[in-house]
């Protein structure tokens, strides 16, 4: 497939691509490129690709496109399009997408999620809507108090779809999609596809385009990788001695689970570097505000789990660090990718106690790559990556295998 270099070639409204060019955006990413033409032409359209991609901008542009070419005013609680988005924050971020990108056309946008009064959220969608981006909860809340109305719709979006997997939001996604007209434009973006994703969209879809872009298993070039391997009492003590380099700018630390991430925080309090937490623990309000001042430079460290922080975009990070490594080769990727976006270096560093070995070994396998541990670091462990005792496990079973 031929792609396109520049968003220039797009056949985008001017307003549109001065504001992509304000935003600083120079080229399309891939799977922009290869995604806008075909939702442009009205077609269905499946993306695959990684987080931090720019799938927001791969479907926000041309709906925005399309809704301008034909404005209509919409009748009150209906509305043109709906995105759908499983966590409150992202759903944030796509509203402000589609403002951004869409500043100075007149398209009327709304997002709906939990965790907040519902008030103002009816307010807005009395006002009949071009954009409403939702969490399914919520949105299904409203539908049965009467206050949406999808007769209007032309545009649904399911966005990280296999998240919405993992939250277990599936069957309200289905219960969402059984509420839409049959005639619409649908676009599914998810980071990878599950054999549940695949089966809903092969549902959902109708004759849609598939555009797969770098597969989920492999890593940014431009982010160093660094593997740290010590005692677990040492961990807190290297990230103490770590964040005395003031290059420690801005550090997304991950860890297992909430309480963990408690642990780290009343460590880091201690200490006068300003820190906060992100997860499922916190309130939305708190979690917000966590995120505000991360992005504004407010705050050095901020601590996340996995489901909170995935898919968030979080600009400059200048360091990933995973206090623990993920259960989840896959996440491994997902949390580093933080780092390293859009074509900036960014550095990993994943702390490593002797019953981690394992879990960075399948991430080796998944990402295809050796790790050397680097030993130049206060609390360094030497740790044998010899696998001679799982090795030999494996032999047993094939000789009771053979045995029966
Ligand atoms: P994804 O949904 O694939 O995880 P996002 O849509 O959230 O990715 O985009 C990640 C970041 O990249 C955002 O900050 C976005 O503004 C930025 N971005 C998107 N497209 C481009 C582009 N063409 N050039 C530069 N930055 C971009
Ligand atoms: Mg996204």
């Amino acid at each position: 497939m031929e792609t396109i270099l520049e968003f220039s070639a797009f056949s985008l409204d001017a307003a549109i691509l001065q504001q992509v060019t304000e935003l600083g955006y120079g080229r399309p990413t891939p799977i922009q490129a290869q995604g806008i033409p075909p939702v442009l032409q009205g077609r269905d359209l499946l993306g695959i690709a990684k987080t931090g991609s720019g799938k927001t901008a791969a479907f926000a542009l041309p709906i925005i496109e399309r809704l301008n070419q034909r404005p209509e005013t919409v009748s009150s609680r209906g509305t043109r399009s709906l995105i759908l988005s499983p966590t409150r924050e992202l759903a944030g971020q796509i509203e402000q997408s589609f403002k951004n990108y869409g500043q100075g056309l007149n398209l009327k946008s709304a997002v709906v999620y939990g965790g907040v009064g519902k008030q103002p959220q009816i307010d807005a969608l009395e006002l009949g809507l071009d954009i409403l981006v939702a969490t399914p909860g919520r949105l299904l809340d409203l539908y049965q108090r009467g206050h949406i109305d999808f007769s209007n719709l032309e545009f649904f979006v399911l966005d990280e779809a296999d998240m919405m997997l993992d939250m277990g939001f599936l069957n309200d996604v289905k219960k969402v999609i059984d509420l839409l007209p049959d005639e619409k434009q649908t676009l599914l973006f998810s980071a990878t596809m599950p054999e549940a994703i695949e089966k809903l969209s092969e549902n959902l879809l109708i004759d849609p385009i598939r555009v797969e872009v770098d597969s989920s298993s492999t890593v940014v070039e431009s982010i160093e990788q660094k593997i740290y391997t010590l005692e677990k009492c040492n961990k807190p003590y290297l990230l103490n001695s770590l964040l005395e380099n003031p290059e420690f700018r801005s550090v997304l630390l991950f860890c297992k689970t909430k309480f963990g991430a408690d642990r780290i925080i009343e460590g880091l309090e201690r200490t006068p570097i300003a820190c906060a937490a992100i997860h499922s623990g916190k309130t939305q309000a708190v979690r917000e505000q966590a995120l505000k001042s991360f992005k504004e430079g407010k705050i050095r460290v901020l601590v996340a789990t996995d489901i909170a922080a995935r898919g968030i975009d979080i600009d400059n990070v200048s360091h990933v660090i995973n206090f623990n490594l993920p259960e989840d080769p896959k996440s491994y990727i997902h949390r580093i990718g933080r780092t390293g976006r859009a074509g900036k270096s960014g550095i990993a560093i994943s702390f490593c106690v002797e019953s981690e070995v394992a879990l960075l070994k399948s991430i080796g396998k998944l990402t295809k790559q050796f790790f050397s541990v680097d030993s130049e670091q206060p609390f360094h462990k030497e740790i044998s990556f010899s696998f001679r005792a799982s090795m030999k496990n494996k032999k047993k079973k094939k000789a009771s295998k053979k045995r029966r």
